[in-house]
């Protein structure tokens, strides 16, 4: 089997990756890093979750090692389609570069540029951007972009998705034609191709899954629901995660607006939910991802570009409340459950009007999925909520996500979820339910309105219920 020394890393980097515990290359990794040293143009198919940040941080430590910066004239380019895999790139450089004296600047969205200014006037090896931030500083004259030796191109899909790529062209003009450029996508759509084609020099081409698996570790559920009532569809998700022995999931909205409408329907009904979307404060966004991280939330509502590349293992469940529009998106969003070898269940509640979007799905992952209907939902109700279809909401997917947070990795050795910390187990309401095991607590027999008195909360596990505190204020 591949070691690390055998993939051409030097003492200081080798001692850094046996610091994380990693004990061989992944496959995009065992590929890649050889071919990067030698200072070829890279073009990789590979999704999150393979290791292929390390894959191309680890041989840029080794190559920019030998070298130093200038003041405004950073050495290396990420581009990141969001913030927090922006961020997440900036820890895998602190992670494997510890004993390495590099410095960078993460140069994203959202935050003050004062920081960053003064970061790239001191000289950085390494900035990690998000294309706009990148083009304003350019514009403003706080960076050049002369002396690029390397230039990586991470999720280009993504940032296909999301309108960057105009963006990210505008950057690779700026940039010296002579340089080494290393390009990341999880799918390789002819649009991808085409780009990658303009901006590769004779690359060596790596994929290393075949674009649009899922993971055998996820067990994919259908729920087709007989209306396009949404009262009845939330109805449908909080009977789902009541008997669906779920410890914490992620629940994907198409929508922004959906996002913060689902959120506050889930609180209502005494969930312990958060919502993470594309238009929340930066600052609000790390903490709503550090409590889920910590156990405090067990729910958290969300939209693809918000949860895009969150790097946490331990998610027992992931919900499409709504159908992802594009195929591709499917893929993503339940890989957010299953990883580090834990077992996960992706339920994709599924309304008449969605079944085309279904159908994209099952021939992309060339697998039919078991649909298991709810024999005992009840009938549709009046929506008190605001309507979906009639908000006028723009499709999330296309608007710049201006957020950031730090993801540590955390490696979960056992092959099973682990429950939230105790401390994140909330006090109870009363006893008798703290004591009730969660697969005896029975749900609400009579369909409960959004502006029913009854408190649904009182019947729910006890680390899906919200804190007594607020539970006891809402009342
Ligand atoms: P990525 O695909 O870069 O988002 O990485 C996914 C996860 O794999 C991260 O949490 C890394 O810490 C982890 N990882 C990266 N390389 C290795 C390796 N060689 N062995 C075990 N885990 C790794």
């Amino acid at each position: 089997m591949t070691t690390f020394a055998d993939l051409g890393l030097s003492p200081d980097i080798l001692k850094a990756i046996e610091d994380v515990g990693y004990k061989n290359p992944t496959p995009v990794q065992e590929q890649a890093i050889p071919y990067v040293l030698q200072m070829r143009d890279i073009l990789a198919c590979a999704q999150t979750g393979t290791g292929k940040t390390a894959g191309f941080v680890l041989p840029m430590l080794e190559i920019l090692g030998a070298g130093r910066a200038r003041a405004r004239m950073p050495r290396s380019l990420i581009l990141e389609p969001t913030r927090e895999l922006a961020a997440q790139v900036a820890e895998n450089f602190q992670i494997y570069g510890k004993y390495h004296k590099l410095s960078m600047a993460l140069v994203i969205g959202g935050e003050t540029m004062d920081e960053q200014i003064r970061n790239l006037d001191r000289g950085v090896d390494v900035v990690i951007a998000t294309p706009g931030r990148m083009i304003d500083l350019f514009e403003r004259g706080r960076i050049m972009l002369n002396d690029i030796k390397i230039f990586v191109i991470d999720e280009a899909d993504r940032m296909l998705d999301m309108g960057f790529i105009p963006d990210v062209e505008k950057i690779a003009k700026l940039l010296p034609p002579l340089r080494q450029t290393l390009f990341f996508s999880a799918t390789m759509p002819p649009e991808i191709r085409k780009l990658a084609d303009r901006f590769l020099k004779n690359p060596k081409t790596i994929t290393v899954a075949r674009p649009a698996t899922t993971a055998e570790t996820v067990r994919q559920i259908f729920v087709p629901l007989p209306t396009d009532n949404n009262w009845q569809k939330r109805e449908a998700l909080r009977i789902l995660l009541k008997r669906a022995d779920v410890l914490n999931a992620f629940i994907f909205c198409n929508r922004k607006i959906d996002v913060a409408m689902l959120h506050k329907s889930l609180l209502k009904h005494g969930f312990n939910a958060g919502a993470l979307h594309g238009d929340m404060e930066q600052s609000e966004r790390t903490a709503t991802l550090d409590r889920f991280k910590r156990g405090e939330i067990s729910l958290l509502a969300c939209s693809d570009v918000a949860a895009r590349g969150i790097d946490i293992d331990a998610v027992s469940h992931v919900f499409n409340f709504d159908v992802p529009f594009h195929a591709e998106d499917y893929v993503h969003r339940i890989g957010r459950t299953g990883r580090a070898g834990l077992t996960g269940t992706a339920y994709t509640l599924i309304t008449p009007d969605e079944g085309k979007q279904i159908e994209a799905i099952e021939a992309l992952i060339k697998l039919k999925i078991l649909r298991e209907p709810i024999a005992d939902l009840p009938e549709p109700q009046p929506d008190t909520g605001r309507s979906r279809r009639d908000t006028g909401a723009r499709h999330g997917r296309h608007t710049r996500d201006r957020n950031s947070s730090h993801n540590r990795h955390e490696s979960r050795p056992h092959h099973e979820h682990p429950r939230p910390p105790r401390e994140a187990q909330h006090q109870q309401p009363s006893a008798q339910h703290e004591q009730a095991p969660r697969q005896q607590v029975t749900r609400a027999t009579a369909p409960i309105n959004e502006g029913s008195d009854r408190f649904e909360g009182d019947l729910l596990p006890s680390f899906l219920r919200r804190p007594a505190a607020i539970v006891k204020e809402k009342r």
